[in-house]
Parts: structure tokens; C-alpha cells; sequence
């Protein structure tokens, strides 16, 4: 018996031999994460000072740099509208990269409300 005559669609066949989510999306990312462990580098405590906040930030950064998952990263904060700093990129950042947070606080909360 042919494909043509066979009662199993092309269209049926096409859907098994096609994954339903490309094979990368299957593999968790985080695992190559440069930052494992080290979380409190990259996101801000309460009240901290922009002088600290940018000694901070310029730790993370040099994480992300060397990070074989940067992309990634980045991409994943950018649509889920992350806080903190994620693939090298803070809030302020992504924001000004048109991916803004659904709930902004300190600094971009203060802005938005100024503007
Ligand atoms: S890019 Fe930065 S925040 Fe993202 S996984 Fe790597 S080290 Fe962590």
C-alpha cells in the first residue's frame, strides 16, 4: 500500500516526524549559568546606594561576559519581564531596549512617575 492510499494523513505523519518544540528549548539553560550561587550579585537589596549599586552591577556584568548562555539570558529576562540583571543587562537597560516591567520599582518606578 502507498502513502496516497494509506488512511494515515501526510499531514498526521508530518506532526510525528516534526518535534513540537525545536530540541534547544528542551535543554534547561540555566544549568550553564555563570552565576550559579552567586544571586545576591544580581539583584538589589533593599535601599542600596547607586554608588553600590553600580560596584555591584559592574560584578554581575563581568559574570555575564563570560557567560556561554548570555543570549539566552538575555532574551529570557527581556520577554518575562525579569527584575534584576540577567544576560549583562539591568532593568534600566531593557527598559530602554523597549522591554519594559509590568511593575517597576526604585529608580524606573520613580522615573515613570516623573515623566
Ligand atoms: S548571562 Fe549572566 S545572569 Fe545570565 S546566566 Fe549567565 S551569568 Fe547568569
Amino acid at each position: 500500500m502507498s502513502l496516497k492510499e494509506s488512511p494515515i494523513s501526510e499531514a498526521y505523519l508530518s506532526d510525528l516526524l516534526e518535534p513540537a518544540m525545536p530540541i534547544g528549548s528542551l535543554i534547561d539553560w540555566t544549568q550553564f549559568a555563570n552565576c550559579k550561587g552567586k544571586t545576591k550579585l544580581f539583584f538589589a537589596p533593599k535601599a542600596e546606594r547607586p554608588q553600590a549599586r553600580a560596584r555591584r552591577e559592574a560584578k554581575a556584568k563581568s559574570l555575564c561576559a563570560n557567560c556561554t548562555v548570555q543570549q539566552t539570558c538575555k532574551e529570557f529576562a527581556r520577554n518575562n519581564h525579569e527584575y534584576g540583571l540577567w544576560g549583562g543587562e539591568n532593568e534600566e537597560e531593557r527598559h530602554l531596549a523597549g522591554y519594559t516591567m509590568a511593575a517597576p520599582i526604585g529608580v524606573r518606578s520613580r522615573t515613570l512617575k516623573s515623566a
